[in-house]
């Protein structure tokens, strides 16, 4: 019965391994004879934890950030989005965004991504632009959980500009670590597709975000959003902009045929972009 228990556990390791990082579940299963040694060595349950978690971490941090680039290179033509090292261009959240490899694109993405972060902080100088998940180092066709159409290289979602409401004062980012879930609601008047869609799945982040972060305190920065968003329209490789209707409106970009609704089965799009690049 004890070996049962112990084979689902390490199955469910390796399986959500797996779908948060793609490689983590490899990884984690060629680590097994050092795990191994550290459970028949080490008694102290705690200290044995320790241990083990040490150990893969270094062994997982040395495979993804050494071996993966040129790796992924071969296989599938990406690169990484840099974590660090570009002063423009940054993961909102370095641990969730790069760390467990949802920053791989192919280089004409990771191009257009530098050279738009580059003419923002040019525009605006102190503003970084912030990538969100992009895709998997490997396979065309493997999505990235929870985003099914992130699977080629060829899609990033971007956060927003923000800013205080009370001073106006810029955000650096967006004011949760994830980014996803804070949305700039539509205004009275503007058009809703919540209430359009009757779908209350695709406000679930929304809905769960606005209970940690008070939204009232913050409030959209229309200014460096519309040209960071006209930027990404300049780069002819770009193809589509998925963006809520309300904002297309409020941010003058009606005229934009790049920029679209994606649809009322799909997350909404009111608290950062989704991109994606000519196949
Ligand atoms: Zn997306």
């Amino acid at each position: 019965m004890q070996i049962i228990w112990r084979s689902l556990k390490y199955l469910l390791i390796v399986a959500l391994l797996t779908l948060f990082t793609q490689t983590g579940g490899l990884i984690f299963l060629a680590c097994w004879p050092i795990l191994n040694t550290i459970n028949k060595k080490v008694s102290h349950k705690w200290k044995r934890f320790f241990f083990k978690i040490t150990a893969y971490s270094a062994v997982y941090l040395m495979v993804n950030l050494l071996l993966l680039p040129p790796l992924a290179k071969m296989e599938s033509g990406r690169v990484p989005l840099r974590i660090w090292g570009n002063d423009f261009l940054k993961p909102h959240q370095a641990f969730y965004f790069s760390i467990l490899n949802h920053h791989y694109v192919r280089p004409e993405v990771k191009a257009s991504c530098e050279r738009v972060a580059a003419q923002m902080a040019e525009k605006f100088p102190g503003s970084k632009l912030y990538y969100l998940d992009a895709n998997f180092p490997f396979f065309d066709g493997y999505p990235l959980h929870p985003h099914f159409s992130h699977r080629n290289g060829i899609t990033v979602d971007v956060a927003l500009y923000w800013q205080e409401t009370a001073t106006a004062k810029p955000l650096d980012g967006a004011p949760f670590p994830l980014a996803y879930g804070v949305s700039e609601e539509p205004h009275p008047g503007e058009v809703d597709m919540e209430d359009k869609c009757g779908n209350p799945f695709r406000s679930i982040e929304m809905r769960w975000t606005k209970k940690i972060v008070d939204m009232d305190k913050y409030q959209l920065d229309e200014e460096r959003t519309a040209a960071m968003i006209k930027y990404f329209l300049k780069e002819k490789s770009v193809c589509k902009i998925l963006l809520e209707p309300h904002l297309k409106s409020r941010l003058g970009l009606s005229k934009e045929n790049k920029v679209r609704f994606q649809g009322c089965k799909a997350a909404r799009h009111d608290d950062h972009i989704h991109v994606i690049w000519c196949n």
